[in-house]
């Protein structure tokens, strides 16, 4: 529990600011769920059901089989899925076994995959039948020992050896044969046949890890964030008290990719804790989603900014009734106002912004649902989270004044997986620095102003793209847009805008220039436009500015 104490924010009554967290294993709540509901619906997969008990059940026979393979306390198991119910099967078996679990990206190429195996030392990993050659590929030259294989089929209520035509993806679509062997075991007959037997293991949830989550790819390669059992369980507490009007039973909509820290805390481990039901969406496709939404009717949807505004802007949005949803929660980028204004008159339901990091198991800070907002803040520090603004030289700045947020509690870290360099520079003293730029007002409500490394330095004034989004947000056309700093010869950087224009809409660089200079001042305004089909996005849907930039390196280098 945190010490030092920076309450400035004033809390409603049925939210407590500080919580009694429940010094357990993560694993262990899936088996207190299923005792506590057994016959209650844990998730949804397109048709197929499953209850807390049948989850755990399975989760159980994973961890035995796990264990017979000779798994340890301690040992790697990566896990490679989409959102699916092997997804929550195989990240609660690991857990059960005393695993930490690796999540990975099922989008990975070897390289990455083999990078992420190599350094975490997984030697177990479960994947999807169709990114075995992938794996198979990688093996060699990593510690890998044995694959556990599973196909989206597995768990489809409909003949195996048939097509699924709704699925639309078409590595889904795919029915892959896969063999059994020493080293390449079938999720689906560990299932059929084992009993369910295994030893429970000895954990300590404040010093034992559950989870490598990798992040930070900007920089050079990704590092392992070591999040423990504690750290998890304390979140998802935390989340909780955030939404104490939704009830047990109540349905969460899973669209935001389980493998990324985001999506397990707010769905997954939030659904096991707590008894709500979630609905496992394996990619996002705008359609599917609002169909999903009305047939399922989930009262919670977290989510990013790009989610809702691929929903908003979809040529159907009309026709679908989406009054269930009650309480929204954006993160892992700024949520512009006009989105947040639209879903919420389409919905009737709250959709407000959060903030946090993988750093964080994610979240630290957030609006609240029902009680004060400010749109355009990240809201206030959570439940027992201490959260400060320091100034380059180290002093914490006043009131208004912008510094590098730096934030403390029970979510932050052990630090990153073999690296004590890197975990240095972070962490100082318990407070993790969060390399995200920003300020808090007197009531004690945060904002990020920019990403620390994504400021532009044009003509020697500072600019935070951010606020120049912001700006072209407000432009009718605009669907969706980044800003960054391109190389230039005489200003040093200058400001360029990526931008995708909303369908039927037709705007030049001329007038969304003069609409910039009309809201900004004009050191501020891009100076170049790029219009574009879409924007490259990340697994959450954040738009992946590195990409961008690369794409400006290599341009520069032809030219
Ligand atoms: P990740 O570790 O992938 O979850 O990314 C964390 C980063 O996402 C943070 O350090 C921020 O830069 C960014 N982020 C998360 N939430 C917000 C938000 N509401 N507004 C702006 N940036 C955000």
């Amino acid at each position: 529990m945190p010490e030092e104490k920076n309450w400035y924010a004033k809390y409603p009554d049925e939210i407590p600011t500080t919580i009694v967290y429940d010094e357990k294993p993560l694993d262990y709540f899936l088996a207190a769920t299923a005792k506590k509901f057994p016959k209650k619906k844990a998730l949804h997969f397109m048709g197929k059901e499953m209850t807390f008990e049948e989850v755990y059940t399975e989760a159980k026979k994973l961890a035995g089989y796990f264990q017979s393979l000779g798994l340890k306390k301690g040992d790697r198991v990566a896990v490679m899925l989409p959102n699916s119910p092997q997804a929550v099967i195989s990240y609660y078996g690991a857990l059960m076994a005393g695993a930490i679990v690796v999540q990975t990206n099922p989008l990975y190429k070897e390289r990455e995959l083999e990078y992420q195996l190599n350094d975490s030392g997984a030697a177990f990993i479960v994947c999807l039948d169709v990114l075995l050659p992938r794996v198979t590929n990688v093996r060699g030259k990593t510690p890998l020992k044995h694959t556990v294989v599973t196909g989206i089929k597995d768990y489809l209520p409909f003949p195996k050896n048939k097509l699924y035509p709704f699925i639309q993806k078409k590595q889904y679509n795919m029915v892959v044969q896969v063999e059994q062997s020493e080293d390449i075991h079938l999720f689906e007959s560990i299932i059929e046949k084992s009993d369910g037997a295994y030893t429970p293991v000895e954990i300590d949830p404040e010093n034992d890890l559950a989870l490598l989550q990798y992040t930070g790819g900007t920089t050079g390669h990704p590092k392992g964030v070591m999040l423990t059992h504690y750290n998890l369980v304390a979140n998802v507490q935390m989340c909780q008290r955030w939404l104490y009007k939704i009830k047990p039973g109540e349905k969460i909509l899973g669209v935001l990719p389980f493998f990324h820290v985001y999506g397990m805390t707010t769905v997954m481990n939030m659904s096991i804790m707590y008894g709500f039901e979630m609905i496992l969406m394996p990619k996002f496709d705008a359609e599917d989603v609002l169909k999903t939404i009305q047939k399922q009717k989930p009262t919670m949807f977290p989510g990013a900014p790009t989610i809702y505004i691929g929903l908003l802007n979809h040529p159907n949005l009309n026709k679908y009734d989406l009054s269930s949803i009650e309480a929204c929660i954006s993160g892992s980028a700024p949520l512009p106002l006009e989105v947040q204004d639209q879903f919420e008159k389409i919905t009737g339901g709250n959709l407000v912004e959060g903030y946090g990091l993988t750093e964080t198991s994610p979240v630290t800070h957030a609006n609240f649902i029902w009680g004060k907002r400010i749109n355009g803040s990240i809201g206030v520090p959570w439940p027992d989270t201490d959260a400060k603004v320091v100034m380059e030289d180290g002093k914490e700045a006043l009131i208004g004044e912008v510094g590098e947020i730096a934030v403390k509690g029970p979510q932050v870290m052990k630090g990153y997986w073999n690296n004590q360099d890197e975990t240095d520079n972070v962490l100082k003293e318990g407070w993790l620095f969060t390399g995200d730029m920003g300020y808090m007002d007197k009531d004690g409500y945060f904002y990020i102003v920019d990403r620390k490394k994504n400021m532009i330095i044009a003509g020697g004034y500072n600019i935070y793209p951010r606020e120049v989004e912001e700006v072209l947000y407000e432009h009718e056309a605009v669907q969706e847009t980044v800003v960054a700093g391109i190389p230039d010869p005489y200003r040093g950087e200058t400001v360029k805008a990526y931008v995708v224009l909303k369908p039927g809409y037709e705007v030049d660089e001329k007038e969304l220039n003069a609409f910039c200079r009309e809201n900004l001042a004009a050191f501020k305004a891009p100076r170049i436009y790029e219009f574009r089909d879409e924007l490259p996005k990340t697994a959450v849907g954040k738009i992946l500015r590195r990409q961008l930039a690369d794409e400006e390196k290599e341009k520069a280098a032809e030219s």
